[in-house]
């Protein structure tokens, strides 16, 4: 069973050639789908249509059957998506906990506010000791990692159906990519998230998830099982550039 569909979605930038082309995806429901490709395969341009940040020119989005493509950004994100773009962006001038509890803003409900919220909150410290020690720190005083981990952490905090996550391990130190990458499998695990991975450190990837898709000039050239990919040096070779 999918949770999103994607069908011949195609984009491009202003006038030029598409990026993404007529692009075929079916993401399952619960566990992690690594999405691999080249630089400039278009990894971040699907996940930008995805969250209706880049106009799409045709092709439709579908998250549990119901047609997202014309939602706005804000309206895809009640229905249960979100992303952590390239670039670990948290509120600098705010504290940790600041950026935890904006996190779960934007939802409605008695859930989102007082004891409820500050319960999902500090289960982002369990699941993330580091953030625990710092949650009075400010943004700007953390390290990349750190920083990589509260993003992930406000995003999770919002209670995603669907995890869109682009280069979480960019420039990171090899035990913390471990570790975030540990937390999104156990995550997807223990609650059904759905996490699409773009990621550029493949093995990494294809390590913690369930399937491997991999985008190649705008299409999808592969969708396997990511044990089955990681075994495939041809494939590795020809899309992957190792
Ligand atoms: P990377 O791993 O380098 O981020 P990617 O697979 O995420 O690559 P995209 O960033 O989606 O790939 O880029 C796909 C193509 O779209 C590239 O050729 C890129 O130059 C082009 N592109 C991306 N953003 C824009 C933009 N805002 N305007 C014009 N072209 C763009």
């Amino acid at each position: 069973m999918s949770i999103l569909t994607i069908e011949k979605l195609t984009v491009a930038y202003g006038d030029g050639a598409p990026v993404l082309d007529g692009l075929e995806l079916e993401v399952p429901d619960g566990g992690v789908v690594a999405l691999l490709g080249a630089n400039g395969a278009g990894k971040t341009t699907l996940l930008r249509a995805l969250m209706g940040l880049v106009p799409v020119r045709s092709g439709r989005v579908l998250l549990d059957c119901a047609d997202l493509t014309r939602l706005s950004t804000e309206d895809r994100v009640r229905r249960g998506l979100a992303l952590v773009p390239e670039g670990r962006s948290v509120v600098v001038e705010l504290t940790v906990a600041e950026n935890l509890r904006l996190g779960a803003l934007w939802k409605t409900g008695r859930k989102h506010r007082g004891p409820a919220r500050d319960a999902a909150v500090g289960q982002m410290y369990e699941l993330f000791e580091p953030l625990a020690r710092r949650r009075d720190a400010a943004g700007h005083t953390l390290s990349g990692g750190e920083r990589q981990m509260l993003a992930l952490a406000r995003a999770l905090v919002g209670e995603p159906d669907v995890l869109l996550l682009d280069e979480p391990s960019l420039g990171l130190a090899p035990l913390v990519v471990a570790q975030l990458l540990g937390v999104l499998r156990d995550q997807a695990e223990a609650t059904g998230l759905t996490v699409l991975l773009a990621e550029q450190n493949v093995t990494g990837a294809l390590s913690v998830a369930d399937r491997g898709v991999v985008l190649s000039l705008g299409e999808v050239v592969a969708d396997r099982p990511a044990a089955e990919l990681a075994a495939d040096p041809a494939l590795r070779h020809a899309y992957l550039g190792f």
